[in-house]
Order: C-alpha cells, then structure tokens, then sequence
C-alpha cells in the first residue's frame, strides 16, 4: 500500500516563513520524498517476495544496496520532515508538560533555546530534540544528512530543517534568523502531544 503525503497541518504562511518557501519545501520536497520512498518499497519488494535475485547483493555496489541506502534517506527524509511540519504553525508559547520538563533539564527555557539555536547552527541538516528511550531523557541530536546522525531508540518530538531550502528564499544566509522564528511559530500544543506519548517510554 502506498504510503500517502500528509498535508500540513496549518495554513501555508508563517511569521517569517513565507507561504512561497513551504510550498515549495512540502508539496515538492516532502512529497519527493514519499514518492521515492513508495517506489523504493515497491522496488524491495521484489526482492523481499523471492521474485528478483538476492545474490548479487554487494557493499561495494549492487542493485540491491542502492535501493537499502536509498530506502533509509527517503524514508526518514519523509519522517523527519513530517515532525518538522507537525511542530509549526502555533504561537510560540512554551507551555505544558514539555516545557517543564526542558526548563527541569537545561535549568531554563533560554538555556535550552540557546543550545538547539547553537546545534542549528552547527549542523548541516537537522536538529532534533528526542526523547531518549535508552536513558528515559531528553537529548539533543543533530544530523548532517536524512541517514545520517539519528540514534536508534530516540524518538524525535521537535525537528528543526537546517539545510538552505528551509530558509534561503526568506531569509538568505542569515540561518540564526530562520532558527529563531522556528520558535516563534513553534506549536508547543503538537509538541506535548508527541511528548506525551514517548515520555514514559524507557522508563
Ligand atoms: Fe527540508
């Protein structure tokens, strides 16, 4: 079954973000990336229902390898992007069980707006803020690419787009700007949600 692209979940402008870049990123990005995560999978499938040869898998190249390396960008380039989008369109007001726990953990809200600020301007593609299952916490990760710096057991809850499509047509280099709206229209509603469901996971 193919997997379907999920619309945005508010209107396509933000403060600061204009409604140029998110359709841009969500209707061709995003949507990119479901469809070659669903021709992936069906390419797979071939292989994983005995009607195409497993043999010739290889690490050095093969058929087989690409569509493996190819499957993980694609699909957690669907994933991520989908947390991202999920976390937008509020007021940016921290509130709820979440925002306790960060102040709880980085001392004060500042603190933590401070850090993610800094692990968006060190990073070349994402920067997440996970609830850590392995050690029932909150953890900031960053990656350089889609497949690239994720922890295995870390479920995401607020994801921030650092590469330039995110920003560039709003804002030019200026990325310390992007990231700082990123919060101004953060949806700490859809935030909770997320943080309620992981947060006794691991504990
Ligand atoms: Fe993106």
């Amino acid at each position: 079954m193919k997997y379907a692209p999920k619309p945005l979940p508010f209107k396509k402008a933000l403060k600061g973000i204009s409604e140029k870049a998110l359709v841009i990123h969500h209707d061709k990005l995003y949507v990119g990336y479901v469809n070659k995560k669903n021709e992936i999978a069906d390419k797979l499938a071939e292989f994983s229902h005995g009607k195409k040869d497993l043999s010739s898998a290889n690490q050095s190249y093969s058929e087989f390898r690409a569509l493996k390396d190819g499957e993980t960008f694609a699909v957690n380039g669907v994933y991520l992007h989908e947390y991202y989008f999920n976390a937008l369109g509020g007021e940016g007001v921290a509130a709820g069980a979440l925002a306790d726990a960060i102040v709880k953990k980085y001392g004060s809200l500042q603190n933590f707006l401070n850090y993610f600020r800094a692990c968006g301007m060190s990073a070349r593609g994402w920067v997440v803020l996970a609830w850590d299952t392995h050690e029932a916490k909150l953890s900031v990760y960053t990656g350089d690419a889609h497949n690239q710096g994720g922890v295995w057991g870390a479920i995401p809850i607020i994801v921030l787009d650092v590469y330039e499509h995110a920003y560039f047509i709003d804002y030019g280099s200026d990325r310390g700007a992007y990231i700082d709206d990123f919060f101004m229209n953060l949806n700490w509603n859809a935030a909770n949600a997320v943080f309620e469901t992981v947060r006794y996971v691991g504990r």
